[in-house]
């Protein structure tokens, strides 16, 4: 059993195993003709039960040949042109690399002493993001799994800073269970999810994110955050921290960060950017402005595995001022003892939730020594443009409704059958009869969201190989299938035989040029 174990004279199994893994993976990649097969849970799960796990296959061949038929050949592909669902990106080949040497080396980010040089590159990293951003010479921050944690650990120091400056105005000796119920989080009504989630983590309970009004842009009303704010004062309520998003979720829209920032500034309440989704555009070379006022930001989410083109997992967060870090830091004689802080032995563990912790820094750090940082924001920028062409087709579409004009690079639109008043519940249902239709197919991946209380269908747009083709085929099919459940008849403009479904006929239109 020694043998599979990677070391100086397992050299050679180690370079055969990776390399039939990596020519694996490169012929399914190549022979991926659809996002999807469309296989459904029923169908794979026995097949995943019926694997004895107690009974070893003994060489990596079989083992991945099993793989194969478990996952590989029904997995959902990324770099498909067609996945156009969620904030999923086809990932750059420089960050593969890195995955492969960080999983090798197995450096952990903890200690100096586990990692050694890992920690310098992360802190360059950091270092460098948050210069992009403009937090100015006090900033620090550290690599999270994802946006998740990156919000909650931002949060957690906004909480803390809050905690410090009611004790300071009403008494030193008041407890951490006597503040909370009075803290508030604002945040918009199209911030993630992961805010709420956070807010009853730390104790506060999801009640205590107060939702701000949005524009027709799904952008945060200032005005409205003034008045919220305003009422909070008046209540005699805390606001620990606003939460702007800079690229939400579903539409893509940036919140105006500098007015909050005002506001934020003046009310002296933390203010928390979510620039999870938006954070590529602190590279791109014609969308940077979108961000302005980002730099006067006291936390800031990024999450590299969305718009810098990285695998998962690659986050991290960012604060202004480091000394608000102590608060997530502990002491271990193990570990960290303070005895390390006294001897300046660099050390990220104090900085974190988590303690071991994996070199996801490596991947962004092979990206921008092999593409450069305007490299990655060319291919963000090229996303952005797709969408903003992809709006123009919906636009002009009688078969489609399409929300907001973008800003990144999502689309949220839904099918409108023909007539007069289509009866809103078959409306609904003809979306989402079309988007399962489609996955079932595998012919294209799309998302789905609620709008009003309504079903839409949405796009996101993270690969710069998806053309205003494959956009415009994908729309026929989802009118299709939509138009299948409706019952309406043949879109008029598609010429097909009369026996032919929707369906059919968008699938025999001319067919994309095979790439
Ligand atoms: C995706 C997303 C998150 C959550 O990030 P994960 O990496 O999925 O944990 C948070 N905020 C926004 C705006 C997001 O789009």
């Amino acid at each position: 059993m020694r043998s599979h174990l990677l070391n100086d004279r397992t050299a050679g199994t180690y370079r055969r195993t990776v390399t039939a893994g990596v020519e694996h993976i490169a012929a399914r990649l190549a022979h991926a003709d659809r996002p999807f097969t469309g296989i459904a849970p029923p169908a794979l799960a026995p097949v995943v039960d019926a694997v004895d796990l107690d009974h070893p296959l003994g060489d990596a061949d079989a083992a991945l040949a099993e793989l194969d038929r478990l996952y590989l050949r029904d997995a959902v592909y990324f770099h498909h042109p067609r996945y156009l669902a969620h904030l999923n990106c086809p990932v750059v080949i420089p960050a593969v690399l890195g995955e492969a040497v960080l999983s090798a080396v197995n450096s952990s980010l903890d200690t100096w002493d586990q990692s050694a040089g890992a920690t310098l590159i992360e802190r360059r990293l950091v270092d460098w993001t948050a210069a992009r951003i403009g937090l100015g010479p006090a900033a620090d921050g550290v690599f999270t799994s994802g946006g998740t944690q990156s919000n909650l650990h931002a949060l957690l120091l906004a909480r803390e800073e809050a905690c410090d400056g009611v004790r300071k105005e009403h008494g030193a000796d008041l407890r951490t269970a006597e503040i909370l119920p009075r803290l508030r989080i604002l945040a918009s009504a199209h911030g993630h999810f992961s805010v709420r989630k956070s807010a009853s983590l730390l104790g506060l309970g999801e009640e205590a994110v107060v939702e701000v009004p949005c524009d027709a842009e799904r952008r945060m009303r200032p005005a409205a955050l003034a008045a919220a704010l305003a009422d909070l004062q008046r209540d005699g309520l805390v606001p620990m921290a606003v939460v702007a998003t800079a690229g939400t979720t579903d539409f893509g829209s940036v919140d105006p960060l500098a007015q909050i920032a005002e506001l934020c500034a003046g009310y002296g309440v933390w203010l928390h950017v979510d620039a999870a989704y938006g954070c590529g555009l602190l590279v791109s070379g014609r969308r940077r402005h979108l961000l302005a006022g980002i730099e006067r930001a006291d936390s800031v989410t990024v999450d590299f595995h969305k718009s810098f083109f990285q695998p998962v997992s690659s986050s991290a967060v960012l604060v202004r001022d480091r000394a608000a870090l102590r608060h997530a830091t502990y002491h271990a004689d193990y570990l960290n003892p303070e005895r390390m802080a006294a001897e300046q032995i660099p050390n990220q563990v104090d900085k974190s939730l988590q303690t071991t912790r994996r070199f996801d820094a490596l991947k962004l750090w092979l990206t921008l020594r092999v593409m450069g940082a305007d490299g990655v924001g060319a291919l963000f920028d090229e996303v952005c443009d797709l969408a903003g062409a992809g709006w123009r087709l919906l636009d002009e579409d009688p078969r489609f409704e399409v929300v907001v004009r973008p800003q990144l690079s999502t689309l949220v639109f839904r099918y409108v059958p023909r007539g007069a008043r289509p009866d809103p519940a078959l409306v609904d249902a003809a979306n989402l009869h079309a988007r399962e239709r489609l996955a079932a197919s595998g012919a294209a991946m799309v998302a789905g969201t609620k709008v009003d209380g309504r079903h839409y269908l949405k796009f996101t747009l993270l690969n710069p190989e998806t053309t205003t083709e494959d956009l415009a085929a994908v729309l026929d099919l989802i009118a299709a299938h939509a138009a299948d459940h409706t019952g309406e008849s043949l879109v008029p403009d598609v010429p097909a035989p009369s026996t032919a479904s929707p369906v059919q006929a968008a699938q025999a239109a001319p067919a994309v040029p095979a790439r």
